[in-house]
């Protein structure tokens, strides 16, 4: 969100004020107090929050606490705004549009930038592509001064500002680096009165493979849009996506989860549309623990009717993660609820399959391909 980005602004001397965040609109009037002519300014994890309607100008307390009170609770593409940040209003003469991000397709970073920014740049970029510059940046040389200049150039920064704007292009680059960052997106980066160039916006995203080194960042994780069952999940170290079908998926690999998923949904079209209910892959090492707390998230998940375990023994031969699914059950006992379709192949299928016959639980069907275990399963979850 806008005053997290901000936070990691500041943090790397990147010009533009924080502001304060607000909760309520008694909170955005005392905010308001401190800071004299303000924007109240709509915290949800989307963009386009000028057009919704979620940023507002307020010339007193009372305007902010107004404005907060409208802002607060609206709907903003599907997200209810919890927060706002009141932020000190500048005179704005020229917006720009900047930013960093990771070019996948191209292996390397890319730098965009305008000077026609602001709540078109959208629209710019249709009309007016050659206004919007796309700069690459080798990532084994990054951005120095020099290239930042060179930036600066191209994207056609006016000349009173080019010192500001390199001093900006370097602390920009420092988020995108030093956090991790795979977005770093400054609209508008804004030209005050007086010649001062401050960030008014910012978004960010973060680079979840490098949490590990970036113990500051779970401060940033939006508790409230975070799904409860892919919270419990990720506790307990697990792969999974919650999605809205009701047969539940374990598999091992996110190849074969992900064609599990596939076949589910072919499979589910005769059987009353039903859908897969989630990704869960439990990866190499699929014991009774890994099994148990990937059943126990999926048990969790009121929309599942039945689950199918999907698992081509490999490295994990099918013995031991038969072994596991017994161990699962077990260890959860009257938990275990819904019927659960197995499909082993792979390493040791025989020797996994007769432990599984042997087990003879209630709840247990065993299916031989991953086609017929589809449709099993989603019969059972249109039952
Ligand atoms: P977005 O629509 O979600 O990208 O939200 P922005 O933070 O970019 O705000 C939208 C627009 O509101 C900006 O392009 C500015 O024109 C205006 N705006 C934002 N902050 C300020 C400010 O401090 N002062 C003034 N005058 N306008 C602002
Ligand atoms: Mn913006």
């Amino acid at each position: 969100m806008e005053y997290q980005a901000k936070e990691l602004f500041a943090k790397h001397d990147v010009p533009g004020a924080p502001g304060i965040v607000a909760n309520t609109p008694a909170e955005a009037r005392a905010a308001a107090e401190k800071l004299g002519v303000v924007v109240v300014k709509a915290q949800v994890q989307a963009g386009g929050r000028g057009k919704a309607g979620g940023v507002k100008l307020a010339k007193t307390p009372d305007e902010a606490e107004a404005h907060a009170e409208a802002i607060l609770g609206m709907d903003i593409k599907g997200l209810t705004v919890k927060r706002v940040l009141i932020a000190p209003a500048a005179t704005i003469e020229e917006e720009y549009y900047f930013s960093f991000l990771l070019d996948r397709a191209n292996r390397q970073y890319l730098c965009i930038a305008s000077i026609e920014g602001g709540v078109e740049i959208e629209e710019v970029a249709k009309t007016n592509p050659d206004a919007v510059k796309k700069i690459a940046i080798d990532p084994g040389t990054g951005v120095d001064e020099e290239k930042a200049r060179a930036i600066v150039v191209e994207a056609g920064f006016p000349e009173a500002l080019t010192d500001q704007a390199v001093e900006t292009v370097l602390a920009l680059w420092k988020v995108f680096v030093e956090e991790d960052a795979t977005l770093v997106e400054v609209n508008p980066l804004a030209r005050l009165a007086g010649d001062k160039l401050e960030a008014l916006d910012g978004k960010v995203s973060l680079d979840e493979n490098a949490e590990f080194r970036q113990p500051d960042h779970v401060a940033f994780e939006d508790k409230d849009a975070t799904d409860p069952l892919e919270a419990k999940a990720k506790e307990k170290g697990l792969n999974y996506v919650k999605l809205d079908g009701a047969v539940g998926i374990i598999g091992n690999g996110a190849g074969l989860v992900m064609s599990t998923l596939d076949v589910v949904a072919y499979a589910g079209e005769a059987h009353g549309g039903v859908k897969p209910a989630n990704f869960l892959d439990i990866g190499g090492g699929a014991n009774a623990k890994v099994m148990a707390d990937g059943l126990d998230v999926i048990l969790g998940d009121e929309q599942v009717k039945s689950v199918f375990v999907n698992v081509f023994g490999g490295i994990t031969a099918c013995d031991e993660v038969a072994n596991g699914i017994k161990g699962a059950l077990e260890i959860l006992g009257d938990a275990a609820t819904k019927p659960l379709v197995v499909r082993l192949d792979g390493n040791n299928v025989e020797k996994g399959r007769a432990i599984l016959d042997e087990m003879n639980h209630p709840l247990v069907t065993q299916v031989d391909t991953m086609d017929g275990a589809a449709d099993k399963a989603a019969e059972l979850a249109n039952d």
